[in-house]
């Protein structure tokens, strides 16, 4: 069973497609307030362990706690997001054709249909959300920009203070770095750091650049098991990490 100060939990997961098993028996802890990198090779299990905790695919065997003692695999996905789990893909969907500042109050009224909501008068308590978050993401000055006319770093940027406008308590993050500039990929670094002072974060990452940036544990799986666990300079030392990670 998880501790209270649990806010991921996974034990003996399991997921098979059609025989093969894409999560073998995995086990993680994820403590409030802890950001961690999860690396591994293409089909280690990386997309399907975070869609295991985003409810879109249902174990076959094991626990998922999250936020202490929620049971996941007794929830949908929709109910999940509920609880304070956002997830953001890898390449950004924000609104292109809307300004940087009306894409973060469509994530903060939490809805699907841009219309209804821009026409609706904004709030105080939402303008300054909406500034705090422009603060964080580094963006005060796109503020009233299309975010068609945004870089992709920023892009990027937008789209994480949209996941933080839904006021999670856990982000998952799917290769934020990929096609950024060193700059931008350093800048992201800041910003997800600056992020896990209030908020737990998984980033799945291929850059390993970035990921020492982030200065965290890092876990890497192989066929849907943790292969190796600790400091990026412990992992990266594990022979076995090398021989089917970083060797290759
Ligand atoms: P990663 O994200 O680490 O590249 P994935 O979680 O996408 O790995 O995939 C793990 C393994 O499971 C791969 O071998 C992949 O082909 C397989 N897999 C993932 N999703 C499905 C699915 N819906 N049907 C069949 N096989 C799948």
């Amino acid at each position: 069973m998880p501790r209270t100060d649990t806010m991921l939990y996974l034990d003996g997961v399991s997921v098979a497609f059609d025989g093969f098993r894409a999560i073998n028996n995995l086990s993680l802890v994820l403590d409030k307030g802890e950001m961690r990198a999860i690396i591994g090779p293409n089909g280690a299990g990386k997309t399907t362990m975070m869609d295991i905790i985003t409810g879109k695919t249902r174990p076959d065997t094991g626990e998922v706690f999250f936020d202490g003692t929620i049971d996941l695999t007794r929830h949908d996905e929709a109910d999940i997001a509920m609880l304070g789990i956002g997830r953001k893909f890898q390449k950004p969907t924000v609104f292109e054709s809307h300004t940087v500042e009306d894409n973060l109050l469509l994530a903060l009224k939490g809805k699907r249909s841009i219309f209804p909501t821009l026409f609706h008068r904004r709030s105080t308590l939402e303008e300054d959300r909406i500034g705090e978050i422009l603060a964080v993401i580094r963006l005060e000055e796109r503020r009233h920009d299309l975010a068609e006319n945004l870089s992709h770093g920023q892009k990027q940027w937008l789209e994480i203070g949209m996941l933080l406008a839904q006021d999670p308590k856990l982000l998952l993050v799917d290769e934020p770095v990929a096609g950024m500039t060193d700059a931008e990929t350093a800048e992201t670094a800041r910003l997800l750091r600056d992020i896990a002072k209030t908020h737990s974060v998984i980033v799945v990452e291929h850059d390993m650049h970035f990921v020492r940036e982030l200065d965290v544990k890092v876990t890497c799986l192989h066929e849907g098991s943790v292969l190796s666990e600790g400091s990026l300079d412990f992992v990266s030392a594990d022979e076995r990490v090398v021989e089917v990670y970083l060797g290759r």
